[in-house]
């Protein structure tokens, strides 16, 4: 999808990210990483990605939407690469009514490389230990 994760008009995920709370939080996200990209290096990376993904149901909860631990600085290509991996495991063969291979769907090109991928899945184990840290310990 174009634009992001659930940036339709009028969605929670739109009233969300336009939320004061998340523009606050996200900008101090990209000055504490010093712009950079977590996965490649990259500068100038704005892009802050959610490693427990965000949905309707944890939309309005801070553990998971404004968790330091559960957010990652990405570049704008590492973050396609992120939403793109897994989505085409391996080649898609589709075929004709007879049977016949009419195409295959190669996966994805931007994909990760295994170094950054080992990064990403350790983040995440961290990102999900850290939201439910946080259910288990509510503060105050
Ligand atoms: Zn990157
Ligand atoms: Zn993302």
């Amino acid at each position: 999808m174009k634009g992001g994760e659930g940036m339709a008009n009028g969605s929670p995920f739109h009233s969300f990210y336009w939320s004061t709370a998340w523009l606050s939080f996200s900008a101090m996200i990209r000055q504490q990483r010093f712009h950079v990209c977590e996965l490649c290096g990259a500068p100038n990376s704005s892009e802050v990605h959610h490693l427990v993904h965000i949905n309707k149901d944890n939309i309005n909860d801070p553990a998971t939407t404004l968790n330091a631990d559960n957010v990652m600085l990405l570049c704008r290509s590492c973050h396609h690469a992120v939403h793109e991996r897994g989505k085409y495991k391996a080649r898609r063969t589709t075929f004709d009514a007879s049977g016949n291979i009419v195409g295959v769907k190669e996966p994805s090109s931007s994909s990760l490389t295994p170094l950054q991928e080992s990064k990403l899945n350790e983040a995440t184990k961290r990102a999900k230990c850290s939201v439910k840290n946080l259910h288990q310990f509510p503060p105050g």
